[in-house]
Order: C-alpha cells, then structure tokens, then sequence
C-alpha cells in the first residue's frame, strides 16, 4: 500500500475472503487498498446471487462512504434446475450445517447417474460506488458432484464437488485440492479476476 492508496470496503466479515482478495488485488492494482468490513449486516432477501451481493456492497458503502465490494456464492445443480443456488448456505435448514447440507444434496441426487450430475460454483462480485455506478461480475466454475464425500480441506460443498478438466484416472474433489490449487481456479478467482478492470477508474 502506498501513501495515497484509495481504500476500498470488502463487505464480508469471512476473514478468508479479505485475504484471498487482497493478494489477488496486490499483484494488480498495489494502490488499492482492500479492507474489511465490521458494520450492521443487511438482510439477503434477494433471490439471485447479484441482489444479494449488490444488497450486501451498497449497505457497506453506505455505512462507509467508501467504495464497496461484496460477493455471493453457492453451488448450483444442473438436475435440480441450478438450486440449491442462493440457498446454499441453509439447504438443509437455517442452522446453516455444512455437512447435513452436502448430505442432503448427495440423498437427492442417488439415483443420478454420473453424465447427469453436472454442477457449478458460482461467484458473483458486487462494486457499488458512492455516487457512482453499481455494477455485477460473475465467475462459474463448472464440475460435477461426486457420488461420496471425499477430503478434508476447503469448506462447504469442497468434499462433493468434482471440478471439470482433471486427468479422469486422478479426479480429486476440491476437498482434496490445496488451498493454493482452489485459488487459482476457483469460482471467486475468477470473478475477482473479472471485476480487476472495473477497477480501473478508482
Ligand atoms: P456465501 O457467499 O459466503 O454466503 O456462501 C454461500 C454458501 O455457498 C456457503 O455457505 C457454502 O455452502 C457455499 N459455497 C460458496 N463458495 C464455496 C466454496 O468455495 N466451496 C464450498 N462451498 C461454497
């Protein structure tokens, strides 16, 4: 960061998300400075992941007066019409259990054969400007869901999802990729990557 670096609210309290996103902006734009965000959350009633993270960025930038940046996720299936989708957090109830949620997702999905077990992770970053421009990117990371859980590491649905273009005698679940190999192609990657040039006029 420099002097006169142009600070920039990230409205997530995920402290993972700051960090992955600061080194992405590092390496791009040093003058930027990105920040965290600890003011009131505001409800994500939206039913896409752009109302929810355009709901979350312009809260942010509101309780600022700084530019804000805010990203929603989920895995969307292509069998179940792209859900869970925004409710990935709560599929399986508001108690927001990881692990009863894959499940829940594995039980709907039993009798689908692998052809048909197609998923993404999506990320979609808001960039709400004081004054300015509200704008949306997204970033898919297509795959498909594997049959069993498989793996320790990442979080979420990391230990069901199968990303596209591995050697298919050495598929791995994300859950079984390091943090540096989910980095680089994650869903978040590139949506970060996609809003680096709506960057340009800050
Ligand atoms: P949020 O965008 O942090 O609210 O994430 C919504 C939900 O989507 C999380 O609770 C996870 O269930 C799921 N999700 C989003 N990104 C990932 C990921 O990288 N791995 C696994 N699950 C994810």
């Amino acid at each position: 960061m420099t002097e006169t670096a142009r600070r920039i609210v990230l409205a997530t309290h995920n402290p993972h998300k700051v960090e992955e996103f600061q080194a992405i902006v590092a390496a791009a734009r040093p003058d930027l400075d990105v920040v965290g965000y600890d003011g009131p959350e505001p409800v994500e009633d939206g039913v896409t992941f752009a109302e929810n993270a355009l709901i979350k960025a312009r809260a942010a930038s509101a309780h600022t007066g700084l530019p804000a940046l805010a990203d929603d996720s989920g895995i969307c299936v292509d069998v179940l019409g792209g859900s869970p989708g925004v409710f990935s957090a709560y599929w399986a109830g508001h108690r927001k259990d990881a692990v009863a949620n894959l499940e829940l997702l594995l039980d709907q999905l039993a009798d689908v054969s692998d052809p048909h077990r197609g998923a993404q992770f999506v990320s979609t970053i808001a960039l709400v400007v004081p004054g300015g421009a509200e704008q949306t990117v997204a970033g898919v990371w297509p795959g498909r869901l594997a049959t069993h859980a498989a793996g320790a590491g990442g979080f979420g649905y990391d230990p069901i999802f199968v990303p596209d273009g591995q050697d298919p005698a050495a598929e791995r679940t994300v859950a079984e990729w390091s943090a540096a190999e989910k980095n680089a192609a994650s869903h978040r990657s590139r949506s970060f990557t996609a809003l680096l040039p709506l960057l340009a006029d800050l």
